[in-house]
């Protein structure tokens, strides 16, 4: 990849790249938020947490079995509700991350109510684990104004919800910055790979974990190449089962063969991430947030052309909204 100008980072000891496979436990949070009047008529989300009191201890064992402290983003509604669930992985060393209360979209709440529930979920994970969280997922990728101000003024290290660079990079908000660790929801999230839930009107045909597995290690050596960090989400319920995770192990074995990849905790990669910017030893791409000033942009306002040729807005597909 001579042709590549962004430099790689400098991990640790040499290594060439970092990786971590973290895990989004959406568990039936989505299921209490989307039907709190008849839940138990879905059999496709209820099922998530039920699964995942089978996945998260596996998935803890298989991490253990392999040497390595990785991260799980957890609604905190799901930590109260299934505290034995994830004892285990505060056990093992492993990082807990914010990922909403009942996996709301911030765009969806007050601007009084993001920062409310923002503040519960911190306490309640920072009262389970012994430690506040420092890295945000926002549920469904949905994000308001102020969530990056709000990230910023209640001391977050990191965010992971983004996909502007294939590289770590600062998001510089009125607050103050803040790291982001690039996710990609299309190449290194299981999602799009295997998700078939008529509760969500979300049906893909699944792939095999092999099929599944090509796309991630092509993102994987892609990474390593460029000297970046290969971050992975995938998603207890869904990964955790037995074929697909049987292939997230055969992806450590490959990263582990290596020989030179650091797998760490996001904590870790953005604390390392930070520390080089700092030293000057590394420079990141800065991204002001928001995006776009309050309101339409001028193309989209009444008058910028004659109604009968002004552009129609179209409205969003229904999975997102
Ligand atoms: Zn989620």
């Amino acid at each position: 990849m001579e042709w590549l100008k962004d430099a790689g980072v400098p991990w640790p000891d040499g290594a060439r790249a970092a990786a971590c496979i973290s895990w989004d436990c959406d568990g039936d949070a989505t299921a209490q938020l989307s039907w709190p009047d008849d839940v138990n008529g879905h059999a496709f989300t209820t099922s998530w947490m039920q699964h995942d009191r089978v996945a998260i201890p596996r998935i803890v064992d298989m991490y253990e079995y392999y040497g390595i402290k990785q991260t799980f983003f957890v609604p905190a509604w799901c930590i109260e509700e299934y505290p034995k669930v994830f004892e285990t992985v505060v056990a093992n060393g492993h990082e807990i991350g914010m990922h909403g209360y009942l996996h709301e979209g911030a765009s969806h709440q007050s601007a009084e109510g993001e920062l409310f529930w923002m503040r519960r979920c911190a306490d309640i994970i920072e009262k389970f684990s012994g430690r506040r969280p420092v890295g945000n997922r926002s549920p469904g990728g949905l994000m308001s104004e102020k969530t990056y101000d709000y990230l910023v003024q209640e001391g977050f290290l990191y965010d992971s919800t983004l996909m502007h660079d294939n590289f770590p990079y600062v998001l510089a908000t009125s607050a103050g910055n803040i790291l982001e660790l690039q996710s990609d929801l299309m190449a290194n999230d299981d999602w799009v790979q295997y998700a078939h839930v008529w509760d969500l009107q979300f049906m893909m045909q699944p792939r095999s974990p092999q099929e599944a597995g090509a796309v991630y290690l092509a993102e994987f050596e892609a990474a390593y190449a460029s000297g970046s960090a290969w971050i992975a989400s995938f998603h207890a319920q869904i990964s955790g089962r037995l074929a697909r995770l049987t292939q997230v192990g055969r992806i450590i074995e490959h990263i582990q063969a290596k020989g030179d990849v650091w797998m760490a905790t996001m904590e870790e990669i953005a604390l390392h991430v930070n520390k080089c910017i700092s030293d000057g030893s590394w420079k990141p791409r800065v991204v002001d947030m928001p995006l776009y000033p309050k309101g339409r942009i001028p193309a989209l306002r009444p008058g910028f052309v004659p109604d009968e040729v002004a552009l129609r807005v179209t409205p969003p597909i229904p999975w997102t909204d």
